[in-house]
């Protein structure tokens, strides 16, 4: 078997995925959760997909493209979500009204993120889905460890993983992340050797974040080194659980979604009344 299809089987198991449940994965267009649905497909799961088409231009087109013909390639069931539809606008002009009232000086991959996390955690419960499953590979989650770690903040960590830790709650659907232990490069190689359809440009929005600062920083780390930091995550996890603050969870007071708070993020930006 291929190293990275290996591994791929390995994190199901360590996650104890279950054949019988039904998994959702968000699909963007790009190589990550392409690969994601395609091994899943392969080793024979309930696997449908989630396309949150986010009306940016030709952009958004590509990536609705690419979703559609992998689902058609692959026969897994697409489930679309349009959100100049949905929400009235596009996702530049919501984040752009965001940034200049509730949100100044958000940063864009910040606010983008909220709103696909939110939808996504909504839809995928009225789809009555066990799990949604991301496309996060190691250098994604290698980023935000560290990121979370240099902004003095390690408990932001603690409900990461190939497994979202959080509280058990009818309304959480629980998120996973099979290429959690995979390395982007072996993952864009991987794409390209079974030629799926993938687009690899990147999303024209995300150039402010602090997480491209963080990737220049890991681009230079080998693998080795990248799995080692991820070595230590898990190895600290439990501890880093012991940090959180509150762990009770509630449902927003304005959409019902659950929450930490007693308004959401996404209500919190969107000025829900
Ligand atoms: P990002 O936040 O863009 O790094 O994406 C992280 C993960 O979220 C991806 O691997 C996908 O699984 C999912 N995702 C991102 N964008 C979309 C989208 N437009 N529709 C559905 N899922 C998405
Ligand atoms: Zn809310």
């Amino acid at each position: 078997m291929d190293k990275l299809e290996l591994k791929f089987k390995q994190t199901l198991e360590k996650i104890k995925l279950n054949k019988k449940d039904k998994i959702l994965v968000a699909l963007s267009g790009g190589k990550d959760s392409t690969v994601t649905a395609y091994l899943l497909k392969k080793f024979d799961y309930n696997v449908e997909g989630f396309h949150i088409d986010l009306g940016m231009g030709d952009y958004s087109k590509k990536c609705l493209n690419s979703v559609k013909e992998l689902c058609e390639k692959y026969d897994i069931k697409l489930h679309l979500y349009d959100i100049k539809k949905e929400m009235g606008n596009s996702m530049c002009y919501i984040r752009t009204a965001i940034q200049t009232t509730t949100g100044k000086g958000l940063k864009n991959c910040a606010i983008c993120g909220v709103i696909k996390k939110w939808i996504m955690n909504r839809e995928a419960r009225k789809l009555k889905v066990d799990e949604i499953a991301t496309g996060h590979n190691l250098d994604d989650e290698v980023q935000t460890f560290l990121m979370n770690i240099l902004k003095g903040s390690p408990q932001l960590s603690a409900n990461s993983g190939a497994i979202t830790q959080n509280v058990k709650d009818k309304k959480f659907i629980t998120r996973i992340k099979p290429l959690f232990y995979v390395a982007e490069n072996d993952v864009r190689e991987y794409s390209k050797k079974m030629k799926l359809p993938v687009v690899y440009e990147h999303c024209p929005c995300a150039f402010d974040s602090y997480r491209i600062q963080m990737r220049q920083f890991t681009n230079d780390l080998t693998t080795k080194e990248k799995e080692n930091i991820i070595k230590n995550f898990d190895n600290l996890s439990e501890n880093i659980q012991k940090l959180k603050t509150s762990e009770e969870l509630h449902y927003c007071e304005k959409c019902g979604e659950p929450s930490r708070n007693k308004i959401c993020k996404m209500c919190q930006l969107m000025k829900i009344k």
